[in-house]
């Protein structure tokens, strides 16, 4: 089970968007960056005017794509999808802006990830709605300028580290999304249970939700698979007994841990005496790329207190050692 993983796979992409918020009142927890963009969306809703470009960023599966969907749904206006590395020559981007009504979103996920040569003909694409595109061939090839309807672009980013500073710039709207606590997933989890039609109790719903890593991509899928073990070992209601018993089964961690994480604080501890240690030594150690480490990967493990942050580098803590059921051979108390 990679529950982090599950955009590769149809069926529960599928489901995925059946359990898809549609509208700000449908979407739980982020109250800041929802505060805001009601703002926002109804002033350019009032004028008539597209939404100021936005950028998401935040570690996968808080809701950026869904807080596309919706700016689009709230704005009453229509939304293109695509993805960074999926727009190879600006030839392709040419084909979505200029297919932009009036108003429209264009969400561009993974924004970090664009070619340069794409991000720079974004840029005039953004600034002043107007794009050059090459016509004819050979001998009479010649680039013409074209006006594009006004629209909201509207980027997506784990990685926010990796956006050019230009590209950042260009953002009216920039938004964090952080993780969610176990309260908040479990009403979504509710919510979702309801939709796919299955009876939950509240404790199994918090039981789900402490082990989804803040994550409401994880709940859902988690709420899935506890979903199935209900139907073929149970009554078909989810009760607590059931959800424990199948996220046992599952293998899921009692803190909603997953491999990486797993992976970065047995490395720190079983190779690193625990730390201090830089984040590109840890990284190599765990063949991961370092910024992915920083931004997908330790924010949660901070958060949760498992690791630390130090002039010196990385730390596990004492709660990571107890979690890994590790001893710490150099504790010096404090
Ligand atoms: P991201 O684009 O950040 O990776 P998504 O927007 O695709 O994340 O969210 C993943 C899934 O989690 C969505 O299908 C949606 O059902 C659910 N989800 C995310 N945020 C919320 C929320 N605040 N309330 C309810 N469901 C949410």
């Amino acid at each position: 089970l990679d529950p982090t993983n599950n955009r590769f796979n149809p069926e529960e992409m599928d489901l995925e968007r059946k359990l898809r918020p549609l509208s700000f009142d449908d979407f739980s927890g982020q109250d800041h960056v929802l505060d805001n963009l009601k703002v926002f969306v109804a002033a350019a809703n009032q004028r008539n005017e597209a939404l100021d470009h936005s950028l998401f960023h935040g570690p996968p599966g808080l809701g950026k794509t869904t807080l596309a969907n919706i700016l689009a749904n709230e704005l009453g206006v229509g939304i293109k999808i695509t993805s960074g590395p999926v727009l190879d020559k600006p030839g392709d981007l040419a084909g979505l802006l200029t297919n932009l009504e009036e108003r429209d979103v264009l969400f561009i996920d993974e924004i970090h990830r664009l070619s340069p040569i794409v991000e720079e003909y974004l840029y005039s694409a953004m600034e002043d709605f107007k794009i050059d595109i090459m016509i004819e061939s050979g001998p009479n090839a010649r680039s013409v300028q074209i006006n594009l309807n006004p629209f909201t672009l509207v980027g997506a980013t784990t990685r926010s580290g990796l956006l050019t500073a230009p590209m950042r710039a260009r953002f009216g709207i920039q938004s964090r999304l952080e993780y969610y606590n176990t309260e908040l997933l479990s009403t979504i989890i509710q919510r979702s249970a309801m939709i796919l039609k299955v009876p939950i109790s509240m404790e199994a719903a918090i039981e789900i939700a402490g082990r989804s890593r803040g994550t409401p991509r994880i709940a859902n899928a988690l709420l899935r698979r506890v979903r199935d073990f209900a139907q073929i070992k149970g009554n078909g209601k989810i009760d607590v007994e059931i959800a424990k018993y199948a996220l046992k089964a599952l293998n899921v961690d009692a803190h909603g841990l997953d491999e990486m994480d797993n992976k970065i604080l047995k490395t720190l501890i079983d190779k690193f005496k625990g730390g201090p240690v830089g984040l590109t030594t840890l990284a190599t150690a765990v063949s991961e790329n370092g910024e992915t480490i920083e931004e997908v990967y330790e924010p949660f493990l901070i958060q949760e207190g498992f690791l630390m942050r130090t002039p010196r580098g990385r730390e596990a803590t004492e709660k990571a050692y107890r979690h890994l059921g590790r001893i710490r051979t150099d504790y010096q108390g404090g």
